[in-house]
């Protein structure tokens, strides 16, 4: 199984930065941001199932122009699979005739290009020997993480999350855990934006590391364009036993 980055900063700016998107293999996407810009209209038309960790433009705001985009060609749907409430919430202000068409009865009722499936926390989707494991997460609106996993690796990735007891849990609860992909959005500075909004910074990402009973990797994503370098700093300073890097667009994992 490999996952490819595709995007993975808080925000837009230049060739290198654009918003939450994982692809894993040739036909599955993790959100659906603006790193799904890099792919050819040949490669988004082989993804069949899109997993969203919540509504936040940053993770959807290329879903639209996708669905779009691969509309006349596709036989079967594109199944996206999020929270009830994410899901009313895209059908509501995105896919609404107003917004954007409604895909979902679209090019026709019966066989609509876009098919949205509820899923819940703790809820395992199997694709062959590939398992996609629903994680929980705490943000300012309904969010869950993934964990990918094969052959009993695993990749785990929060989401946009603040520190979550359950998600420690979850985590915890998977030895073989080779890869943490977590974000981190604001430097120390911005400590109360953080809560606010509930995201990550470094202090926070510290209490969360040291809290982990199993040994990854870890991998820092969404960091605010603005807040690159200070944020960068502050994690690079952290007194973790784990090894952590920032993630970048481009790289590839394989579990
Ligand atoms: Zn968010
Ligand atoms: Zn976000």
């Amino acid at each position: 199984m490999k996952i490819r980055v595709l995007g993975c900063s808080g925000g837009v700016g230049g060739p290198d930065r654009h918003t939450t998107a994982l692809a894993v293999d040739d036909d599955i996407l993790i959100d659906c941001g603006t790193g799904v810009g890099a792919l050819s209209i040949e490669e988004m038309l082989a993804i069949d199932h899109i997993f969203l960790t919540h509504a936040h433009f940053d993770h959807v705001a290329l879903l639209p122009m996708l669905i779009d985009s691969v509309a006349e060609r596709r036989s079967r749907p594109v199944s996206v699979y999020a929270l009830p409430e994410t899901l009313a919430a895209l059908h509501a202000h995105v896919f609404n005739w107003v917004l954007w068409p409604d895909f979902t009865v679209l090019p026709e009722a019966l066989n609509p290009v876009l098919k949205l499936q509820p899923l819940r926390v703790g809820e395992l989707f199997s694709f062959g020997g590939r398992q996609i494991q629903v994680l929980p997460a705490a943000h300012s609106v309904p969010a869950v993480g993934y964990c990918m996993a094969q052959n009993g690796s695993s990749l785990a990735f929060s989401g946009d999350t603040t520190l979550c007891e359950e998600l420690l849990d979850a985590l915890n609860a998977m030895p073989a855990l080779r890869y943490l992909l977590i974000e981190t959005a604001f430097p120390e500075a911005m400590h109360a934006k953080a809560e606010i909004s509930r995201h990550l910074c470094p202090s926070k990402l510290g209490e969360f590391l040291s809290r982990l009973k199993t040994s990854p990797e870890v991998f820092i994503t969404h960091l605010k364009p603005l807040c690159e370098v200070q944020a960068s700093r502050e994690i690079s300073m952290l007194e973790s036993v784990l090894p952590i890097q920032m993630l970048l667009a481009g790289e590839v994992f394989e579990v």
